[in-house]
């Protein structure tokens, strides 16, 4: 209620403002508006009409029929990175932004990747002789599924192997799960295991099935996970059907992503590289994904005991844990491991008064097959949008920041692309990038949802507010804050802290890992988030993420591309126009409060609270909340002193300009400050201080990654030393904000 009443008494002190945008010069092609509309985060009143202006410009430009066009022509053939197909989806990409006025420009990397070399061999022994199929079936509905060129199923970077052994059901293969394996006497030493994709990365359920000396590893599809027990399966429904299977790669990218040979640095002629055997984000034993049509021969005779709580699946009998002779499996991988050459593409909108301050929008394109959510979906939302801003700047618009198009390649075998192109221009990117927006899997339903640093909070929200949701005709906003709701039990939406105006919003998750923002945020401390719309998605990487999937479940109108470019249009516009950058750093430290006070309770079950000192913790946290609504104050004065100084003519506009200016690179500095050159225990590549992807995770992420880790290990010394080095993040990151207010 209050807010909402703030709100409207703002929009009307600035509907007197319009009358002053109109006469604008950026304003002169702009379509009349009628709704007065609360000023811009980080914009003057009058500058914020004209944003405005051209937003909906803007916006009205992506179209549903050349998304679709787009998808069409991404997905006609699978493109697997460092394939012919590949390199022409990169053409494709390159030559539509030269056409719609943006340069663009292929950037190459010669990097390491898998590939399967002879067809995988997985064979019950015992107690019969079986060979799997291991094949997709073709289905009629879907006419690419039938294509000669899709890649059989595989996980990139699993190691050659021949083994044979006893099978062991371990759930998700999760650490825990071990444990209730442990409990029931069952070893996985020398023995082959079976998990279910779900809950961790798989890269994290091959190297937990390493620390405990398994043999090799089939990953399975389980229908309760992503098949019937969801809903009806493909062709007739969204989710997957019996012979489908979940490609994807074990990299350790937890570790670190990227070219596993030259971690750190770009892949590029002259650039030294590890062996194959000093590699340390490879995994050294074979990996398998099967679909759960096969896992069912493997699983159904299993003996052992019959399966603790939590392990039972979605297939029709009693899961066992098997470890006994009863069930044996021969597992035989053969890979082949080629330097091979990648291609990202990069576009630019050159900027004006802030050229040398950069927007980096990324998405990748390269798929385990035809890629039509993951990735294409975010790729063609990345070529109506740049449709988009080639028509703005043809008319004239010239954004005040300079605005990066990234098309990654190789993201699928381990962020490589995006990896790589971060590490060659670190120095660079370090100095002049304000924020990294991705887009991955950018429309597989019609439900928004968003991760990000805190400081972007407020920014994705306000985008959101700005965009129609096709199906309801609200806003993205409304949408979203809808379903969250419809979606979450009542007790959850109760706030522990007392106060409406938390579950109010929408939430927006923690950035852990598993697409191209990793090496920005996680390596760079650069400001990143990542959104889209989600669906009943079963098909993910496999044969039948495809052209006629999306037509048929995904995005039949292709209307929710069309959102998806302009939110993230919207985004990149606000963030490269506006005078002020609008992050807000006290948002941050609310969120670093929530996370210590969460770690502090862990601590205490584990009876390490005295470990380290989180009133230390605690305090530089204060200390950067209150340096955050500082340099918030400063920066609304100095908006009114320049809209001021427009008015009355006097000459105060350009020191408060620059003053605004020293202000955003302090914001930006704020969150580089946050990392730590030393890098995290063991993984030196990732340096922030507040988020990592977890080590027993792997997508999801573990905030304060050093302290969780050592109070899981129950280590007091690396406790203390890792809440030491995150407080010294944050009182760097609040001096930063401090530094950037003054002179
Ligand atoms: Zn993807």
């Amino acid at each position: 209620m209050r807010k909402s009443y703030v709100r409207a008494s703002l929009a009307l002190l600035i509907s007197a403002q319009l009358i002053f945008a109109a006469t604008a010069t950026r304003a002169q092609n702009a379509a009349p508006q009628t709704t007065p509309a609360a000023a811009l985060e980080g914009f003057t009143p009058a500058d914020s009409a004209v944003e405005r202006a051209l937003e909906d410009r803007f916006r009205a430009i992506p179209k549903p029929e050349s998304a679709r066009e787009h998808l069409r022509q991404l997905t006609k053939e699978p493109h697997v990175a460092g394939t012919r197909e590949d390199y022409q989806t990169a053409l494709y990409v390159r030559d539509r932004m030269r056409e719609y006025g943006i340069s663009a420009e292929l950037k190459e990397y010669q990097v390491l990747l898998p590939y399967p070399k002879a067809p995988t061999v997985l064979e019950l022994v015992a107690p019969r002789r079986e060979r799997l199929s291991l094949q997709e079936a073709a289905i009629p509905e879907d006419p690419t599924s039938a294509s000669r060129k899709i890649i059989p199923l595989f996980n990139g970077y699993s190691a050659s192997g021949d083994v044979t052994a006893p099978l062991v059901y371990v759930n998700y293969g999760l650490p825990e799960d071990y444990a209730a394996l442990k409990k029931l006497n069952v070893d996985p030493k020398g023995k082959i295991v079976i998990a279910r994709y779900g809950r961790s990365f798989r890269g994290v359920k091959a190297r937990v099935a390493e620390e405990h000396g398994a043999a090799g590893v089939i990953i399975y599809s389980d229908p309760a996970d992503d098949g019937y027990a969801k809903g009806d399966v493909y062709p007739k429904g969204p989710w997957r059907p019996e012979t489908s299977g979940q490609r994807g790669s074990v990299q350790y990218l937890f570790i670190h992503p990227g070219d596993p040979l030259t971690p750190g640095a770009p892949a590029v002629p002259g650039t030294p590289r590890l062996t194959r055997e000093q590699a340390t984000n490879l995994p050294k034993l074979p990996v398998q994904p099967i679909s759960y049509g096969d896992a069912r021969k493997l699983l159904e005779p299993l003996r052992g005991q019959v399966r603790p709580a939590g392990f039972q699946g979605g297939l029709p009998f009693a899961y066992h844990v098997g470890g006994t002779q009863d069930v044996r499996v021969h597992l035989k991988t053969d890979m082949e491991f080629k330097t091979t050459t990648i291609w990202n593409v990069v576009g630019r909108v050159e900027g004006g008064e802030e050229r040398d301050r950069w927007i980096v929008l990324g998405n990748h394109r390269d798929a385990w097959t035809f890629g039509a959510v993951d990735p294409n979906s975010g790729t063609t939302a990345m070529l109506e949008l740049a449709r988009g801003f080639g028509e703005l700047t043809r008319q004239g618009w010239k954004p005040r920041r300079t605005i990066v198009l990234c098309s990654w390649d190789a993201e699928e075998q381990g962020l490589i692309g995006s990896t790589e192109w971060a590490e060659e221009n670190a120095v660079e990117l370090k100095e002049k990038a304000v924020a990294y927006l991705n887009m991955d899997a950018a429309v597989s339903g019609a439900n928004f949802g968003a991760s990000s640093v805190p400081s972007m909070w407020k920014l994705i929200r306000a985008a959101a507010r700005d965009v129609r949701d096709p199906k309801t005709g609200k806003s993205v906003y409304q949408a979203w804050q809808d379903h969250v709701r419809e979606d979450r039990p009542e007790a959850e939406l109760t706030d522990e802290s007392g106060t409406d105006e938390k579950i109010a919003e929408a939430r927006i998750a923690a950035l852990g890992s598993g697409s191209d923002y990793t090496p920005f945020l996680q390596h760079l401390g650069v400001p990143s988030l990542d959104m889209g719309f989600g669906g009943d998605y079963g098909v993910y990487h496999s044969a039948y993420d495809s052209f006629a999937w999306m037509s048929k479940f995904g995005d039949p109108q292709f209307v929710y591309h069309v959102a998806a470019a302009q939110i993230w249009g919207t985004v990149a516009m606000r963030l490269a126009d506006a005078s002020a950058l609008p992050f807000d750093y006290a948002d941050y430290a609310d969120q670093i409060r929530d996370f210590v006070n969460e770690t502090v309770k862990t601590a205490r079950r584990r009876k390490l609270a005295d470990s380290f000192d989180s009133q230390a913790l605690l305090d530089v946290v204060s200390e950067l909340g209150g340096q955050a609504n500082r340099t918030k104050v400063m920066q609304t004065d100095l908006l009114a002193q320049i809209e001021h100084s427009k008015v009355s003519a006097d000459d105060t506009h350009p020191r408060s300009i620059a003053r605004l200016r020293k202000i955003n690179d302090s914001l930006l500095a704020a969150e580089r400050a946050l990392t730590d050159a030393r890098g995290l225990t063991g993984r030196p590549w990732y340096t922030h201080q507040i988020y990592a992807p977890g080590f027993y995770t792997g997508y999801a992420a573990q905030p304060l990654p050093d302290l969780r880790q050592a109070i899981e290990a129950r280590n007091a010394t690396n406790a203390r030393e890792a809440a030491r080095r995150i407080a010294e993040a944050i009182r760097r990151a609040a001096q930063v904000l401090k530094d950037g207010r003054e002179g």
